[in-house]
């Protein structure tokens, strides 16, 4: 594996609202990142070309419902030098909140998982249909063979709907389609399938993975942290594009104070405001080796940390 040497003290690198990256040259990682196999607009390779430019030391792929693009990611990236983490990014609930967990270190060829993952990929893909027919109910006139053909992955979504509503004219930009129509209690909004929290957590470690809640400063539900974090949750993604410098520093305490191991990403799904996201969160080596150290001695092996190293 690449040497991941430690950075400064946690959390030195939150300085505004996207959290700048450690003290030049010592290595980080972006843990949070989606390619076109789910609502990303990059390749697996461009991601992975990204973040050689970006710096970064390791990447993980955390395409929604899918680990499709992790084969290609950890090819690219070993090409690179780059350490290679497979994961996934599961929709959950908990006492009626909605909650994202990231799977890291997963075996891409789990049987269970991948059944599971087929059944929420069915949901999202009969769930396009809904959405298109709310949208027409409304008089707009989008046709879901042309959201379909746009995505060309086995899980499409409400980004997908935005961007065939801008692809044909019937709205100016992404942000005005999920003002207008996606945001949830919007006219075609619709719900999405919802494992249990406690259910994602289990199916990730048959998997062989570590189960992260992704972005809690999004989902506001930190009082379920605790709770979940008995039932297994492994960690928190404590460094977030849309985490301010002050929840960062919340989150981290909380997973210092519960014992939960710390991660962060950029939440990358391609370009924004004219530049990639990728490698616009940093998160320091040291919690890096840290989880890698977990998913060890899970009795974890290299095999499905597809890197470049011995
Ligand atoms: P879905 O999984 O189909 O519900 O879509 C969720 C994805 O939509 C998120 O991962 C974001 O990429 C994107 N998203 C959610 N809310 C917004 C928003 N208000 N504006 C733009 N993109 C959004
Ligand atoms: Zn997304
Ligand atoms: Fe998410
Ligand atoms: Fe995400």
């Amino acid at each position: 594996m690449n040497s991941i040497a430690a950075p400064g003290k946690p959390g030195s690198d939150v300085e505004g609202p996207t959290p700048a990256g450690p003290a030049p040259g010592s290595p980080f990682a972006d843990l949070h990142l989606h390619t076109l196999f789910s609502d990303g607009t990059f390749t697996p390779e461009e991601l992975a070309v990204r973040g050689g430019e970006a710096g970064l030391a390791a990447m993980s792929l955390t395409d929604h419902d899918t680990v499709e693009g992790c084969g290609r990611m950890a090819q690219a990236c070993q090409a690179l030098g780059i350490d290679f983490i497979v994961g996934t990014e599961l929709t959950a609930e908990f006492e009626d909140k909605e909650v994202h967990l990231l799977g890291y270190f997963l075996d891409p060829h789990n049987a269970p998982l991948l059944a599971e993952i087929k059944k929420f990929q069915a949901v999202r893909q009969s769930r396009i249909h809904e959405m298109v027919a709310r949208l027409n109910k409304i008089n707009i006139p989008l046709r879901a063979e042309t959201v379909f053909a746009l995505a060309n992955c086995r899980s499409p979504g409400r980004p997908h709907v935005a961007r065939a509503l801008v692809q044909e004219g019937l709205c100016p930009s992404m942000e005005e389609a999920f003002e207008r129509f996606l945001k949830k209690g919007r006219r075609a909004w619709v719900p999405k399938c919802k494992i249990s929290a406690l259910d994602a957590i289990a199916l990730i470690h048959q998997a062989g993975g570590l189960a992260v809640m992704a972005h809690p400063g999004l989902n506001h539900c930190d009082e379920i942290i605790p709770t979940l974090s008995g039932q297994g949750l492994d960690g928190i993604e404590c460094f977030h594009t849309k985490h301010s410098a002050k929840m960062s520093k919340r989150y981290l305490n909380v997973a210092a104070r519960l014992n939960l191991l710390v991660t962060g990403g950029s939440d990358c799904h391609g370009y924004s405001k004219g530049k990639p996201l990728i490698g616009g969160v940093k998160l320091p080596g040291v919690y890096l080796q840290k989880l890698m150290a977990a998913h060890q001695n899970r009795g974890g092996h290299r095999a499905v940390v597809m890197g470049t190293s011995s």
